[in-house]
């Protein structure tokens, strides 16, 4: 709206779904099409022609209000344009995201390991073929200690980026991604398997596992769903696989084998071998042109997430000092490094040239250069560090 050739305000029309709070808010933050670009607006709840929809009946987090927003030639004045310059919505938008993926990633550890804790206390209890089943290998390494070492790794991934954040530094969408991604699929699929875990009870309303299962989902949805997660995750480093000439994870290798010299328990050496099959992989993909292929690129951003949790766990569990949210010994978090960086290498080196044998005629030298046989070969020790996790963990949570 433009009076005496000063823009004074901004007619906003549009309807936006999904709001968290969107019935129940007094102030919205509205991301609109100015003339100078996207741009993010205050809009008040009782401005004319604004109307939230009606509270949708959720799968999931029922408390939590969401509904969708209606706005019909709402004027907003020019004062709540937010950093008063039209145009910058998508990068503020972008710098927001560096946080609230970070959070929500706390939301799916968080959920996922209320998951895990209450299957480790219940197996204890359960009696079944002449023992408690949390004594049981079948059960244990299947349904709880492969989600406990995948939300340490996702934790370990979150504090980093969570650190470099509080340090001052900016662009880390790639990590606040990737944090996002790990930990809701790690505590999604956590969640699933402790229903699983508690067999009939765990399918009733009388269990926590049930309602946990329900809530978690809708972090591997909103806030950027897993597969935009996915595909934001590759693009930040397919460039940077491009800009280094394919440096950048092989650069990152040479720190992991370094760190294996100084410290040969933290699975750096296998999260090295993960991040040179990573490399590998990305630098077949360039030369047979196969990011052209949208599900190549989405796997690529899974073993991105992947090598990045690897190294940066086997980092953190080599530290001298844990942060105050590690509930365990050196022991134990060190032999889930050693696990998740194991499961990384063996799921980029035996994937990744298969994923570039199905979207091309051959896979050329990446089978040597994925170096399956090392990584096989990493494997060994792998039941006996799932035995001692399995044994940590009915130590820390012990049966209530
Ligand atoms: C409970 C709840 C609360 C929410 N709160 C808010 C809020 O407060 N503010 C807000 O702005 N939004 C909010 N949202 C919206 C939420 O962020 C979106 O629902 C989410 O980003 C997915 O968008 P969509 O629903 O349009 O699904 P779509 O984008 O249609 O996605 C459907 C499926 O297609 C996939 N997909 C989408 N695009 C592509 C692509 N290009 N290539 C391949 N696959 C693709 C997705 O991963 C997904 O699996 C909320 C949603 C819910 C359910």
């Amino acid at each position: 709206v433009v009076k005496n050739g000063k823009i004074v305000g901004y007619n906003v029309t549009g309807n936006k779904q999904w709001i968290s709070n969107g019935g129940v808010a007094d102030l919205y933050t509205v991301l609109a099409l100015a003339p100078g670009g996207p741009s993010w607006f205050l809009v008040e709840r009782n401005m004319e022609g604004f109307v939230p929809g009606k509270h949708e009946d959720k799968h999931g987090i029922r408390l939590s209000n969401t509904a969708g927003l209606s706005l019909d030639g709402v004027y907003v004045p020019k004062e709540n344009l937010i950093g008063e310059v039209e145009g910058r919505g998508l990068l503020q938008a972008q710098a927001v995201f560096g946080y609230t993926r970070l959070m929500v990633a706390a939301f799916g550890l968080g959920a996922g390991w209320e998951a895990v804790e209450q299957a480790v206390r219940y197996s204890q209890q359960r009696i079944q073929a002449g023992g408690p089943l949390s004594d049981k290998q079948g059960y244990t390494h299947k349904l709880i200690v492969p989600h406990a070492v995948r939300l340490e790794a996702a934790r370990a991934y979150i504090e980093e980026t969570a650190n470099r954040l509080d340090g001052g530094e900016h662009g880390l969408q790639t990590e606040g991604s990737i944090a996002k991604y790990s930990a809701t699929e790690a505590g999604n699929r956590a969640a699933e398997d402790a229903i699983q875990a508690l067999g009939g009870y765990g399918y009733t309303r009388d269990f926590p596992v049930e309602k946990i299962k329900r809530d978690i989902k809708i972090t591997c949805i909103y806030e950027g769903t897993s597969e935009i997660m996915e595909m934001t995750i590759y693009r930040g480093r397919w460039q940077e696989h491009l800009k280094t000439r394919g440096r950048y994870y092989a650069d990152i290798a040479d720190r992991m084998d370094a760190l294996h010299d100084r410290n040969p328990n933290v699975g750096a050496r296998s999260a090295g071998l993960a991040l040179r099959a990573l490399a590998a992989v990305m630098e077949e993909c360039r030369l047979q042109k196969l990011t052209r292929h949208q599900t190549v690129t989405f796997k690529l951003g899974r073993f991105i997430a992947l090598a990045e949790q690897a190294y940066v766990f086997s980092e953190a569990a080599a530290k001298e000092k844990y942060s105050e949210s590690v509930r365990f010994d050196v022991q134990a978090w060190q032999a889930m490094a050693r696990i998740f960086a194991r499961d990384a290498a063996l799921a980029i080196a035996a994937e990744g040239p298969a994923m570039v044998l199905g979207a091309s005629d051959g896979a050329g030298g990446l089978y040597s250069a994925v170096n399956m046989e090392e990584v096989q070969a990493a494997q060994k020790g792998m039941t006996a560090d799932m035995d001692l996790v399995a044994a940590k963990l009915k130590q820390t949570f012990k049966a209530k």
